[in-house]
């Protein structure tokens, strides 16, 4: 019998994946990383071909969604996932990758640290995670510094907006009374000073679209750094379709391949995770549950900035926010504020009663005075479960759903949201709109770390009664805070893979 292709086979090169793959590697580990996809767009593309498509299909499809879920490259990275992952949603939009760098392609690149509170109910120690966060943050570039705890929340960060700036100027003028609601300049995994091979941001307004000079993180750019790498090797187009335990584990793949490691390391994302452990567990009779974060859109006016032109200014989230509306550990929501005038005009003219000419005029005079929050709830929120589907085309299917009292909470949410508002200068516009469950992609909790049973994982993501096959994206974090989930994925993945690069299969010396 020939020998293991690697001392770990990691699926998936999205953040989670790569973030596993360093510390195995600086530790002389083999790693090979499979992933289903290639590069997905060019950065050869012209603007209007990256922003709206070689015959303008962005314009044409124009659904409703989010402008960022209907660019050529977030559409072409989502329908593959739709269309091969086996997965179909019923009231919840399936949301996941099967391109190179995953999801990182299109994400918003707000980051968030969780604190001792947020993760009391795990079975790991908050210094081991901090660790992990000034590892990924050293790495990957935060804003306008390296070092996490510099870019805390205060200073700021890159440049605001001017409405942006003049509604954080208001709330620091004008603070809440019991301190419920805070505001404040958005931390993001965006360069603000160049580093080799990547530029920094130059708030060049089309970042929705990916930054064609590298500003802002994406996985990919790691995987340059670890091809350097001898005890790395990466495959793309091979999408894994089965495990096999014999000892160690086979992974085939959809091209008819196979490939040996002792220990096996899924970083496929929460759902393509799902996806190859349906065969693994025992989830006809329950569902097994995932936890969602439900989110609200929230169009605002700020009557003082009406008419003033819009300033350049980066598209991704500008101003954070939370606000506290009870007394349990997770009882808070998070988002962002975006100013609306670098938002592609075209999704708001569509919706005005007017011609296209009048629309576009009316726009252009008041989109420096528009913004609209994006508001996060918790996972414990949501009610979503993946089912197997025997019956149906697609193999698992996830009904989407809320918490029971969902809608009382979040009328009393949006009601304490409207005195910050007023307090702020703001006023909310009519077509506030809760999104879909899914359509968030903040996913978790499938197989958490610390349970007992089928369904659960060790604290070094190993799945209960499989021995060797480790997991290490969202799927093992046990609750969902509403704070911005990516950054902790890749800490946690770092914080497992140095555990496993300690323990298991050291290199002969
Ligand atoms: C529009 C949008 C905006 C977002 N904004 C933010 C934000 O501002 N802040 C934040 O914290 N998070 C944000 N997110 C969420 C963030 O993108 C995800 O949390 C993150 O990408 C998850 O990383 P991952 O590595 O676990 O999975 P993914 O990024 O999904 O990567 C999974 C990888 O596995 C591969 N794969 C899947 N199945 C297989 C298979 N069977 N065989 C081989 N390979 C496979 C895929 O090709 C992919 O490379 C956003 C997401 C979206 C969609």
């Amino acid at each position: 019998m020939n020998g293991p292709d690697a001392d770990f086979i990691i699926i998936g090169s999205g953040p989670a994946g790569v973030s596993a793959a360093f510390p195995l590697i600086a530790a002389g580990r083999r790693v090979l990383m499979l992933d289903a996809g290639n590069d997905v767009g060019s950065r050869d593309e012209s603007r209007s071909v990256r922003v709206l498509g070689g015959d303008l299909e962005s314009l044409r499809a124009d659904d409703g969604s989010s402008p960022k879920l209907q660019t050529p490259v977030s559409r072409g990275i989502l329908e593959r996932f739709q269309g091969e992952s086996g997965i179909g949603g019923v009231g919840f939009m399936p949301i996941g990758s099967l391109a190179r760098g995953g999801l990182s392609n299109i994400w918003g690149a707000q980051i968030s640290y969780l604190d001792a509170d947020d993760i009391a109910n795990w079975p790991i120690d908050i210094a081991s995670l901090q660790k992990s966060y000034e590892r990924i943050s050293e790495r990957i570039g935060i804003s306008r510094n390296a070092d996490f705890k510099r870019s805390a929340e205060g200073e700021s960060v890159l440049p605001l907006g001017a409405t942006a700036a003049y509604v954080l100027h208001r709330h620091r003028v004008a603070k809440p009374a019991n301190g419920s609601f805070r505001l404040f300049p958005a931390v993001n995994a965006i360069l603000s000073e160049s580093r080799p091979g990547r530029a920094a941001c130059d708030l060049g307004s089309d970042c929705l679209y990916g930054c064609p000079n590298g500003a802002i993180y994406n996985s990919r750019q790691d995987l340059l750094s670890l091809r350097k790498s001898p005890h790395f090797r990466l495959l793309d187009n091979m999408r894994a379709v089965s495990l096999t335990h014999n000892p160690g584990w086979t992974v085939r793949t959809a091209d008819g391949s196979s490939f040996f490691a002792p220990r096996i390391i899924l970083a496929a994302g929460v759902l393509g995770t799902a996806a190859l452990l349906a065969d693994h567990l025992p989830i006809e009779e329950q569902g097994l549950r995932l936890l969602n974060s439900p989110t609200l859109a929230i169009p605002l006016l700020s009557p003082q900035r009406l008419l003033r032109s819009s300033t350049p200014t980066h598209s991704l989230a500008q101003l954070g926010l939370s606000l506290r509306y009870g007394d349990g550990i997770s009882d808070y929501v998070t988002g962002a504020i975006y100013e609306v005038g670098s938002l592609p005009a075209q999704n708001f003219i569509n919706r005005m009663p007017l011609g296209r000419n009048a629309g576009r005029a009316a726009f252009e005079r008041i989109a420096g005075s528009l913004l609209v929050a994006t508001i996060y709830y918790p996972g414990d929120q949501s009610r979503s479960y993946i089912h197997r589907d025997a019956a149906a085309e697609k193999s698992l299917t996830i009904h989407g759903g809320f918490a029971e009292g969902f809608d009382i909470l979040a009328e009393a949410l949006k009601r304490a949201l409207r005195r910050e508002w007023k307090r702020l200068g703001l006023i909310p516009l009519p077509g506030s709109s809760l999104a879909e469950p899914g359509v968030d992609a903040h996913f978790a909790g499938t197989l958490p770390m610390g349970a007992s049973g089928p369904f659960g994982t060790s604290a070094d993501g190993e799945l209960n009664f499989h021995r060797g096959l480790h997991i290490v994206d969202g799927s093992i974090i046990p609750d969902l805070s509403s704070k911005y989930i990516t950054m902790t994925i890749m800490a946690n993945a770092d914080r497992i893979a140095h555990r496993l690069a300690e323990t298991e299969a050291k290199p002969a010396s």
